[in-house]
């Protein structure tokens, strides 16, 4: 079964969970309406169901080859790309001064997810692009702006990130990439990038990087990094393409999930030093690069939130055919395996997990849309606030939850979904990188902890909280029978997170070992409790829509019931088991 676009279910987590809604009618996005933004997502979805979709086994087949320096991405790819582009899909956010829609985030959000359920190893690539846009535009000067902006908007040249040496992964200050003063206000870089996703490729006949580099005199650590545009290919005056730039692809990696998607070792001056072109200040690039990073974090979360959904979809359509085993004693003949409790179980889970990730994942570009377009000072402020709060746990709730609806896929297959034919087990391939690239999901729970608790002195947290406990609250009050246990069983996930959240931010001034111990499982705690009330939140909105709201409501009980229970057990592993990992060294030791 190939990906079909959820558009009923991206429209009700667009309008009810991230209340995109109440956002249009109080004039956020100016002229547009539903009724338009309901019509590009569905553009969107036909566009990947219909051209991206079915190239998706090809390239985890044929991978990418190498030669020579050159990457060949899989037959029909570049093409596919080409129409991709031309038909606007690189531009969806950009400015309109460069090319752009002007289009909201949320927009861009769910045709994100839409990419990279069709194919994450085709997505990623431009993924980076519009990243690299949006830090070029906030950060370049006019003239680097005006040079490589247009382009890079029409996805005529795609951009690169490239952080990432041998010695410095989850460690940039690290890195030891050199950038030197060539004299004439631009500089000459060398030294060696790994891992670079599409480094390299024959979609594009210029590829600009962003890459992360050391001026000779910087501070040690991330305060002497700078970050600087570097183009394969030099332009002319008149902005065509001049000569070949000192960068080269050394090689490609073979990978365990993502064949189609070309990961590069780049090598930087071979011959006296690449040209590169300053971003910013000098030893001001990490804060560049979080521009660039922050958006891609959240678009790898609806990676996740693409691949779960996909995932899904296989295993419904799986499980209403296979007959396996009867229902009941008495039935004559098998059943679709659909019918049995323990496989409705597995369906369910994944079905509410992912839906839990894509509304943080909306909500979270909903906050973005607010930190740029409120008209108030201290509301673009404070959205800004939440998005910050909102990116690592979109990232990585949503990106642990495709490994785990992944994995649950393969098993609604049984044996079939052990082999390749049907899909599943690319899925399952596909889904591990989201939790490693753009900053493990440990360093997001680092990050969580360390830096976004403590925003406005834990006010920003707060806030968050109380939105979650007016949802709970409208739920109690609700009293549909048809919610189960949801209003009791999310109001104790809150109380965890609650309790949980002042228990961190005590430890973080008193023992921060014990809260760095357990930020994994009070992410994760997080992404429950807030997945779970968005679940609701939706579900009661569309209660009070009057429109169906069945299968909303099941979802969110199912949630609140099933999955949002183990926010109890998180709390306890954080709190009472936290100090026992600071103190195990014993059980480590390698007999
Ligand atoms: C397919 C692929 C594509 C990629 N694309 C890009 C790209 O386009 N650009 C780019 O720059 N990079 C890219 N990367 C690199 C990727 O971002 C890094 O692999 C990632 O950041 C982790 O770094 P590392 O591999 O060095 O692991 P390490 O940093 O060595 O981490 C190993 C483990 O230790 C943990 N750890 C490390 N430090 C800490 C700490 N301080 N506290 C707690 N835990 C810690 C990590 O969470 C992880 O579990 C890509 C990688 C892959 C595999």
């Amino acid at each position: 079964m190939s990906y079909r676009a959820p558009l009923a279910d991206i429209a009700s987590a667009l309008k009810h969970a991230a209340t995109l809604t109440p956002a249009i009618e109080q004039g956020l996005f100016g002229e547009l309406g539903i009724e338009d933004i309901d019509a590009i997502v569905a553009e969107a979805g036909r566009f990947a169901a219909e051209v991206i979709a079915p190239l998706n086994r090809i390239g985890d087949t044929f991978g990418t080859r190498f030669a020579d320096g050159n990457v060949t991405t899989a037959p029909g790819w570049k093409e596919a790309y080409r129409a991709w582009r031309l038909a606007g899909w690189n531009a969806v956010t950009a400015q309109s001064e460069w090319g752009g829609q002007g289009l909201p985030q949320i927009v861009n959000a769910a045709c994100t997810e839409m990419w990279h359920a069709a194919s994450v190893a085709f997505a990623n690539g431009p993924m980076l692009t519009m990243a690299a846009i949006d830090a070029l535009n906030a950060h370049g000067s006019t003239a680097l702006k005006h040079a490589y902006l247009k382009k890079l908007v029409s996805g005529e040249w795609m951009g690169t990130m490239q952080l990432t040496e041998p010695q410095a992964g989850s460690d940039v200050g690290a890195l030891r990439t050199r950038a030197e003063r060539a004299g004439d206000g631009s500089y000459r870089i060398k030294g060696q990038k790994i891992f670079i996703t599409f480094g390299e490729h024959d979609f594009t006949d210029n590829i600009i990087h962003f890459v992360l580099a050391r001026l000779p005199d910087a501070p040690p650590g991330t305060r002497g990094i700078s970050l600087f545009l570097v183009p394969k290919f030099l332009l002319q005056p008149d902005g065509s393409l001049g000569a070949r730039n000192d960068v080269r692809a050394h090689s490609v990696e073979h990978k365990l999930g993502i064949h189609g998607s070309p990961t590069c070792t780049m090598i930087f001056g071979d011959a006296g030093g690449a040209t590169g072109f300053l971003i910013g200040e000098e030893n001001a690039g990490m804060s560049c690069m979080f521009t660039m990073m922050n958006r891609a974090r959240l678009a790898v979360g609806l990676q996740g939130v693409g691949i779960a959904e996909c995932a899904t979809q296989k295993a419904l359509s799986y499980a209403r055919e296979r007959r396996q085993g009867r229902a009941a004693v008495t039935d004559p003949q098998s059943a679709p395996i659909i019918a049995h409790p323990d496989v409705r179980r597995m369906l369910l889970t994944m079905r509410a997990l992912t839906q839990a990730a894509r509304a943080i994942c909306y909500a979270t570009a909903l906050a973005i849309d607010r930190s740029e377009r409120e008209s108030d000072e201290a509301k673009r402020r404070a959205a800004d606030a939440q998005a910050s709060l909102l990116t690592p746990v979109a990232k990585a709730f949503s990106t642990d939850i495709a490994n785990d609806v992944a994995s649950l896929g393969i098993q609604v297959h049984g044996g079939m979904g052990y082999i390749e034919e049907t899909g599943a087990a690319q899925l399952f391939r596909d889904a591990r990188i989201a939790a490693i690239y753009e900053g493990t999901n440990g360093i997001q729970a680092i990050d969580l902890v360390t830096r976004k608790l403590p925003l406005g002195d834990g006010a920003v947290v707060m806030s968050h909280l109380d939105d979650m406990r007016a949802v709970v609250s409208a739920l109690d009050a609700d009293n549909d029978p048809g919610f189960g246990w949801a209003a009791v069983r999310l109001g104790d996930a809150v109380d965890s997170l609650a309790r949980t959240t002042a228990w961190m931010i005590g430890q973080l001034g008193k023992q921060p070992e014990a809260a760095l111990a357990g930020a994994t499982p009070y992410l994760r705690l997080f992404g429950l409790a807030s997945g779970g009330c968005l679940l609701a939140k939706q579900a009661l909105s569309m209660k009070r829509l009057g429109e169906d709201a069945a299968a909303a409501l099941a979802t969110a009980r199912f949630f609140a019931e099933h999955v949002a229970v183990t926010a109890r057990s998180l709390e306890r592993a954080v709190v009472e088991g936290a100090a026992g990992v600071v103190d195990a060294d014993a059980a480590l030791t390698v007999a």
